[in-house]
């Protein structure tokens, strides 16, 4: 049965919509954390019903009734993607679930893999939900305001799954969010941009690589009508450089949004600009060498998800995420915990000599001056190869129809070099060559250094 009929799950989408939305302006933090508490019992329980979860608790001899709450989360093992990937599928789905109500997604394949989850209809709502809270923060409304969405609509992804084989076969989508448009961030941006111009949304929501190049067309003269008031960012770290030059060009506010294929929203930036978590859908843990770090240090995200029906993820150690927590308060007077900043994926970093690690935050920084910089999209695709701890080499495929049009290929392998070798420092080689092409659907980051043994002393 289509769930959108099921008058017990109408109910709980409309509770949850009255309730939820505003849960963190209405609780205090007392109150929240008692809300996780009892959440977090709830879905361990649940856990134990799903047997990937049910042989992992065996094994470490902890059962759902030892966790009384947050306080207790440490009692339980981390959950690995190889874990996830040894009891696929039907090991990641409760013996409770009906099969039919579930919806397959994946992690998208930045390094190369992708991890299958199962979503219910719940989470997928939920996950809507996370994106109307913010949308509401910035009082925007979700029926009225003219949006536009750039997503992910490859087949196999998140936004696949709880748009086209959610949502859309069991609501009328198109009806119901008719003040919405939504692209497809695989489609050529001069494309999207004329489509944006035709539709003029007030509000434009899309991932980061995408929206700076929407904003290099827009200084180059196209999309006249856009002027929307927000543009939300997502998917990859936003250089500061890179966000002053979308916000100038747009004329608009831009805010971030951060989350995952296997969490649903995770946290977004509130109109100070203080890094809000969405601490009633999740909790985290930022963990260094395996202990909790300290208020704005940089350690490892273990995200725990309160609800869902379909795939539980506790203590999840995949989402590979970098991020420094901020244990302070912001003004806006939410409840719940803050982030410092996200540096991007683990295993996407670089191991450098005397245990520091170069993120895809510097890497961004480096490649997003190309963009604001130079006024350039012709760097089609990049690959990083470490050969040794002391050797990197960086290959760049250059668009061939841009190829002569903007600065010389030579000044843009020139700024990757530099870029590069000031992070690194000068005991390490940096050699920046042009190729032909990468394999597109292999890791963009390789590295031959065993990273087993290695301490992280810092991130840079
Ligand atoms: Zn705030």
């Amino acid at each position: 049965m289509n769930p959108f009929y099921n008058p017990k799950f109408l109910l709980n989408v409309l509770k949850t919509y009255l309730f939820d939305i505003n849960r963190l302006k209405r609780l205090n933090n007392k109150e929240l954390r008692r809300f996780q508490d009892k959440r977090l019992k709830k879905i361990v329980h649940f856990a134990y019903t799903v047997p990937l979860y049910h042989d992992k608790y065996k094994k470490s001899g902890v059962h759902p009734s030892d966790v009384d709450g947050i306080r207790d989360i440490t009692k339980l093992p981390v959950i690995s993607k190889d874990d996830i990937k040894k009891y696929y599928p039907d090991g990641i789905i409760s013996s409770k679930s009906n099969r039919k109500h579930l919806v397959e997604v994946s992690t998208s394949g930045t390094t190369g893999k992708t991890l299958p989850i199962f979503v219910d209809m719940f989470d997928i709502v939920m996950g809507l939900f996370g994106y109307l809270r913010t949308i509401k923060e910035y009082d925007m409304n979700w029926r009225k305001t003219r949006m536009t969405i750039i997503g992910d609509f490859a087949p196999h992804t998140a936004e696949s799954g709880y748009i086209r084989r959610g949502l859309q076969p069991r609501l009328n989508v198109n009806v119901l969010f008719k003040n919405m448009q939504w692209l497809n961030t695989n489609d050529e941006p001069q494309k999207l941009i004329e489509e944006i111009n035709h539709f003029k949304p007030e509000f434009i929501g899309g991932y980061v690589g995408m929206l700076g190049h929407l904003a290099l067309l827009k200084e180059k003269g196209l999309g006249k009508d856009i002027a929307p008031k927000y543009i939300a960012a997502t998917g990859s770290v936003l250089d500061k450089s890179l966000k002053e030059f979308i916000e100038i060009t747009f004329g608009a506010h831009l805010f971030e949004v951060y989350g995952a294929t296997e969490t649903g929203p995770i946290a977004f930036e509130c109109k100070q600009g203080s890094y809000h978590i969405m601490s009633d859908l999740l909790y985290l843990e930022f963990l260094k060498n395996n202990k909790p770090v300290a208020s704005k240090e940089a350690g490892k995200l273990i995200v725990t998800k309160l609800y869902g029906g379909g795939t539980p993820i506790i203590r999840y150690d995949a989402i590979n995420d970098i991020v420094a927590p901020l244990y302070g308060k912001c003004t806006c007077h939410l409840s719940g915990n803050l982030i410092d900043k996200i540096y991007g994926r683990d295993d996407l970093s670089v191991i450098l000599p005397g245990g520091r690690v170069l993120l895809p935050s510097s890497f961004s920084e480096i490649y997003s001056k190309i963009l604001y910089g130079l006024k350039t999209t012709k760097v089609k695709d990049t690959r990083v190869i470490q050969h040794s701890l002391t050797n990197i080499e960086i290959q760049v495929v250059i668009d061939k129809q841009l190829r002569n049009k903007g600065p010389p290929v030579e000044r843009i392998l020139s700024v990757i070099q530099n870029g590069l070798q000031e992070k690194v420092g000068s005991n390490v080689t940096v050699t920046v060559k042009e190729v032909k092409k990468v394999n597109e659907k292999g890791p963009r980051i390789v590295s031959k250094v065993d990273k087993n043994n290695f301490e992280i002393h810092q991130y840079v």
